[in-house]
Order: C-alpha cells, then sequence, then structure tokens
C-alpha cells in the first residue's frame, strides 16, 4: 500500500493539508486507508513532528510515501530529562540530512496547557527558530494563549524566516501582526464550528496569497466529524467552509491554497 501511495503521491495533488499527524499511533490500525482515502480526494500533506522521537518518524514516514515532513519540539515537550540543546541538535541532523524535511514545527508556546514551564518553553522556541533560520526553512507556530510573548520572540529571532500560524484560533488584531511578519494563516476545523463566528472573519481579512488549510489531524475534526478523528480526507469540509465565506468554488480556493503551500514550502522545485 505504501508503494501505491508512493505512486500516487507522484501527481501533482489538488490540495494540500499544511498539518498532519498520520505517523502517529492514533492512525496504527488503518493507516492505509486513511492514505488512500487522502489520495482519492487528491490531497498531499505535510507531516509534522512535535518532538525528537515523532520528529525522526515524520521523517521515515515522509520517505516511504514520497512526502514532506516538518521536524521540531512542540512547547509541551520543551521541558524534558534530555539536554534541550542535544535534542535540537539531533533534530538539525534530520533537516541535512533528507530534502524531504520542509519546515521546522511544530514549535511556539502553549499558555493554556502550561505543560513546560514558560522559560523551557520559550528557550525551545527560540532554538527552533534558529534552526529554521541557519538552513533558510519556514516555522509552523503554535499558539495557546500565548500572543504577546509570541509576538516578541518573533520580532527578536525570526530573522524574516516564513512563518506558517497553525491552527490559527485568534481573530483579526493578531492576524494583523502574524501578517506584518509576512506570515502565512492556516485555518482548520475550527472554521467550520457555529461558534467560531471570528474565524470566519479573519478568513475574509487575510490576503488570498497567505492563506493556508490544514487538519492537524488525529485532532480538531471539522463540524460533521465532530467526536471522531480526524484525518487528511476531511479537509474538504474546511475547504468548502472558506469557499462558502469568500463567494469562491472549492476547487479554486483548493488551488489557491495548495500554490500557497507549494511555494512556502519550496516543493514546486521537487519531484513527487
Ligand atoms: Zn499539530
Amino acid at each position: 500500500m505504501a508503494a501505491k501511495y508512493r505512486e500516487a503521491n507522484k501527481r501533482t495533488p489538488a490540495i494540500f493539508d499544511t498539518h498532519t499527524h498520520v505517523s502517529t499511533h492514533a492512525f496504527d490500525k488503518d493507516r492505509c486507508q486513511v492514505l488512500e482515502r487522502a489520495w482519492s480526494s487528491g490531497v498531499a500533506f505535510l507531516e509534522v513532528g512535535f518532538d525528537e522521537e515523532s520528529s525522526r518518524k515524520s521523517l521515515s514516514f515522509a520517505e516511504e510515501i514520497s512526502g514532506f515532513c516538518a521536524v521540531g519540539i512542540h512547547p509541551h515537550d520543551a521541558a524534558k530529562a534530555e539536554n534541550l540543546e542535544t535534542r535540537w541538535k539531533h533534530i538539525e541532523s534530520l533537516v541535512t540530512g533528507s530534502s524531504r524535511v520542509k519546515a521546522i514545527g511544530e514549535i511556539g508556546l502553549d499558555y493554556f496547557r502550561n505543560l513546560s514551564p514558560r522559560e523551557a518553553q520559550i528557550e525551545a522556541f527560540v532554538m527552533g527558530l534558529d534552526v529554521a533560520r541557519r538552513h533558510g526553512l519556514p516555522a509552523i507556530i503554535h499558539q495557546r494563549d500565548s500572543s504577546n510573548d509570541i509576538i516578541s520572540v518573533i520580532e527578536k529571532h525570526s530573522g524574516g524566516i516564513p512563518l506558517v500560524f497553525h491552527c490559527f484560533s485568534e481573530g483579526i488584531d493578531y492576524a494583523r501582526s502574524c501578517l506584518d511578519f509576512g506570515g502565512y494563516i492556516s485555518f482548520g476545523g475550527p472554521l467550520t464550528y457555529p461558534r467560531n463566528g471570528h474565524l470566519r472573519d479573519t478568513v475574509r481579512f487575510v490576503p488570498a496569497d497567505r492563506l493556508l488549510v490544514e487538519t492537524d489531524c488525529p485532532y480538531l475534526p471539522p463540524q460533521s466529524m465532530r467526536g471522531k478523528r480526524n484525518e487528511p480526507s476531511y479537509i474538504v469540509e474546511t475547504i468548502s467552509a472558506i469557499a462558502g465565506i469568500l463567494g469562491e468554488t472549492p476547487s479554486e480556493i483548493s488551488r489557491l491554497t495548495l500554490d500557497n503551500a507549494l511555494r512556502l514550502f519550496a516543493i514546486g522545485e521537487q519531484k513527487w
């Protein structure tokens, strides 16, 4: 099945899901079927690591299916027994070892769950931005209840690298700051939730060339799938929602967000 998917993945996709965790245990039982459904919906994706182990896994999965990945340390995993610098060194060796690594992430700050102390989160975030800058890669930013610190760290340490604000959950004011840094805004399933009118307003605000879509699967399924495990093929619901908001067709939004993702992650230059 992996071989079949590898062939399927060589065709230019119709849709690009910029944030997935398909190599995690949540998909161990039926990963092949999940890939098959992604392929038949024309969905390619960027598999995203969140610590050293999952970054290694994301890369070997990307190589197996001729896909692409990001490697990084999530703020939840900032404080671990092993030295942060050593972990980042190991992750950086994945970047130098494979052209399938297209971004550093996910990195950022999460003050909602605070699973690591804030100082450790900031340290891990700064190191991640440094790695991204050294390798000329975009960074994928996770943010929760931490927008002020995100902005001040980025101001000092991003050095103008492209940034993806993943699973965007804020309103227009924060989006404006993100866009001012040259950032891309990536919308996921929460855009389709009835209570999230502020996200639909933000979609109208984001310039067409900075718009991205993602699932963040297995988390945050779109409205019609709530309570279920999310997967890349469900991204069509988020795309339809954006199309409805902007008065475009779903295929126009697919095309637009695909072009943005391929340009941002410099995938167009590489053979699938
Ligand atoms: Zn994620």
